[in-house]
């Protein structure tokens, strides 16, 4: 089985999906199928408060009527509890997880720089707690989960790597991300132990994505690097945004797939105008997804990659 690419879907069912979701599993998906590969179903479900079946069903129907089919799945994460918690063990075993009791409040009014991607870089408020702090502070809130990187001149202190679309990437986790979540203090595994386990297990080679979570991508490698997994390729492709420069989001419904459906019918007009934004279809020409797969390259995506992808209903 060795070279097979494997990609995947890994959607979190929180609502419909709009052209901007649409565009990134289209892009996961030629990814894979223009190599021979095969495509795994996970539904990131593991927020109980996201936890929406309907929400999960109209995702599973929208990906077939547009074509996009996969061989495996769809996997639940929210089934997938024990896999995690054992891959903290392992972690914890290391001596690599802290319980944290810092509250929202606290962590946002720490004066500590911002990540990438918004959150604040831990203070390590809670790092040295010792252990009567620790059973003192559980009686009266129980704590989150917090993995321990390594100072800039450690092993594995700099995470480097390259992506498909966006080329070399490189991030200094204690001064750009520091400590960060594993497990919320409400017991939900943290998105990033979760994507890196399952990727892990079901033999994801390509993750592609948008680029929102390109600054995840070094978190989730120091991950794969410390429970002794393979490294997938990463591709991350643009946002969407819309003609007066919003980023589409699942809040606003103007371009979501219910909205679409009911108005074109068949699925070849939205993917035609997705197709045309990394030049693998003309402007205005309908098609369906199998035939994009011949004119699919990454290299089409990466010319594109730089200007903005912009989208009209
Ligand atoms: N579940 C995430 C989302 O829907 C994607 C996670 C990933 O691709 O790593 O935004």
């Amino acid at each position: 089985m060795n070279n097979v690419v494997v990609g995947r879907f890994a959607p979190t069912p929180s609502g419909r999906m709009h052209a901007g979701n649409v565009f990134a599993a289209l892009m996961a998906w030629l990814g894979t199928r223009s190599a021979g590969g095969r495509m795994v179903l996970r539904i990131e479900d593991l927020d109980p408060r996201a936890h929406n079946p309907e929400a999960t069903r109209l995702l599973l129907d929208d990906l077939r009527w547009l074509g996009l089919d996969w061989d495996e799945g769809p996997y639940y994460q929210s089934q997938r509890g024990n896999i995690y918690s054992e891959a903290i063990r392992s972690l914890e075993s290391k001596g690599l997880i802290y319980p944290c009791f810092c509250t929202r409040a606290e962590l946002h009014a720490a004066s500590a720089p911002h990540a990438s991607d918004g959150t604040p870089v831990y203070a390590g408020t809670c790092k040295g707690l010792s252990q009567a702090e620790v059973a003192r502070r559980s009686l009266v809130r129980p704590p989150a989960l917090r993995l321990r990187v390594p100072k800039a001149n450690e092993a594995l202190g700099v995470i480097e790597f390259d992506d498909l679309v966006y080329g070399p990437q490189r991030e200094v986790l204690c001064s750009e991300c520091g400590d960060f979540l594993v497990q919320r203090s409400d017991g939900v595994i943290a998105y990033q132990l979760a994507v890196v386990v399952d990727d892990a297990l079901m033999g994801v080679t390509q993750v592609v994505r948008g680029h929102d979570l390109l600054s995840s991508s070094s978190r989730q490698i120091y991950l794969q690097k410390l429970l002794g997994y393979d490294q997938p390729r990463y591709a991350h492709v643009p946002l969407l945004v819309t003609p007066e420069g919003r980023r589409l989001s699942k809040r606003d419904r103007d371009l979501d797939l219910g909205v679409i459906r009911e108005r074109d019918g068949g699925p070849e007009r939205l993917l035609g105008q997705l197709a045309s934004l990394v030049g693998l279809a003309q402007e205005g020409e309908p098609i369906d997804a199998a035939r994009l797969v011949d004119r699919f390259a990454w290299d089409k995506v990466r010319a594109c990659a730089r200007k903005s992808c912009v989208v009209d209903a």
